[in-house]
């Protein structure tokens, strides 16, 4: 949920992969299958050692737990990576090799798509793994659409009104913000968008009449919502201080360089939506593929902005800040299902 790591003993299951015919090197973390098998994307990237990259999985996995937890769905945390390049000419040996030991946990660790993975991946990763996930369709659609409902249950909580006039600004215009921006323009939304790819940004702007300001400009211009759609880390103690947007939500994970800032920004009365409440939709669409159910799926992802909605009220009771509050909702759930499965 920020940059510490989570410790060892706090997961169920840690695995170093290794495959000498391919030469993969390789992390999956299992946080917690309290509510069901754990679900998380395949990242691929290249880390500096192992080390790194098993912080990574670890950090992902955990927030995972949260995620799935809050978005009522019976999925535990989980999140594996590959310490390869994504451009490495023997990606799909190395993807293979990794699909070997997904299977060996025995649908313990559901893969999805990630970071350096896609829907291609994802199906020769599920020719060796019994259940995967995103196999069939990119989730980003409806990380979007969840995103946009944390949005509109934030501001009808605060402020009782729709999106409508809206001042929203954008960073990053990827899979997920390009959507998010269609959306919101379609709602009568005004947008600010900044992409490091101009093209990007400029196809965003024929298509909405969003406003582009330079990648630089983005975080402390002139909105009510910033909506932070590129890495993660965007918020650090500076920005905490210095940012003038009044409601922070948005797609990527660990918006917050530090947890801690979420206090921060309570004490300033902006309203923050953690990213592991705003971002489920993606997960709400591979949940439905693994079940192989979608007739439920649009209303679940808009569901978000009715656990955004709970969310604020709860934490302006408590009088705490939102992060707090989310997690405590998320272990709540688990300690219920675990007491549950304990007195059975
Ligand atoms: P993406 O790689 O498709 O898009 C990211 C975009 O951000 C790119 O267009 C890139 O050029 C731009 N960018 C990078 N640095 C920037 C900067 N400093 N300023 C402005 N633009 C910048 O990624 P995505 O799939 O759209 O995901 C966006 C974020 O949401 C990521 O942090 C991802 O982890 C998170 N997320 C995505 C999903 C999903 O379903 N795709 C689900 C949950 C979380």
């Amino acid at each position: 949920l920020g940059d510490a790591v989570p410790d060892d003993a706090e997961f169920e299951q840690i695995l170093h992969c290794s495959d000498d015919h391919s030469g993969l090197s390789s992390v999956i973390a299992i946080h917690d299958t309290t509510l069901g098998p754990s679900l998380g994307g395949i990242r691929m990237r290249r880390y500096p050692d192992q080390a790194a990259a098993a912080a990574d999985a670890k950090r992902l996995a955990e927030a995972m737990t949260y995620k799935s937890a809050l978005a009522g769905l019976d999925l535990g945390g989980g999140k594996s990576v590959i310490n390869a390049d994504p451009a490495a000419p023997d990606r799909n040996e190395l993807l293979l090799a990794h699909a070997r030991h997904i299977q060996s946990l025995g649908g313990r660790y559901i893969p999805a798509v990630d970071m350096g993975t896609t829907v291609a991946d994802l199906r020769l990763v599920g020719t060796v793994v019994s259940t995967v996930s995103s196999s069939r369709r990119d989730p980003s659609d409806f990380t979007a659409r969840g995103v946009v409902a944390a949005i509109r249950g934030a501001v009808q909580a605060t402020e009782g009104r729709g999106l409508s006039g809206l001042r929203v600004g954008i960073q990053g215009l990827g899979h997920v913000g390009r959507q998010i921006a269609d959306l919101l323009a379609d709602e009568g939304a005004k947008l600010v968008v900044a992409d490091i790819d101009d093209r990007r940004a400029r196809e965003v702007r024929a298509r909405t009449g969003a406003v582009v300001v330079p990648p630089s400009d983005i975080l402390l211009a002139d909105v009510d919502v910033l909506c932070p759609c590129a890495a993660g880390g965007v918020v650090d103690a500076e920005l905490a201080k210095t940012l003038t947007a009044r409601y922070v939500i948005g797609a990527a994970n660990n918006v917050l360089a530090d947890p801690a800032l979420a206090a921060t920004l309570r004490a300033r009365d902006i309203v923050h939506v953690p990213d592991f409440v705003a971002n489920a939709g993606g997960l709400i669409a591979c949940a439905a593929e693994v079940r192989g159910d979608d007739s439920d799926l649009l209303h679940r992802v808009e569901a978000i902005g009715d656990t955004t909605e709970n969310l604020l009220r709860t934490a302006g009771r408590r009088g705490q800040d939102t992060v707090s509050v989310a997690m405590q909702l998320a272990e709540d759930r688990i300690a219920g299902a675990r007491a549950a499965g304990k007195t059975v």
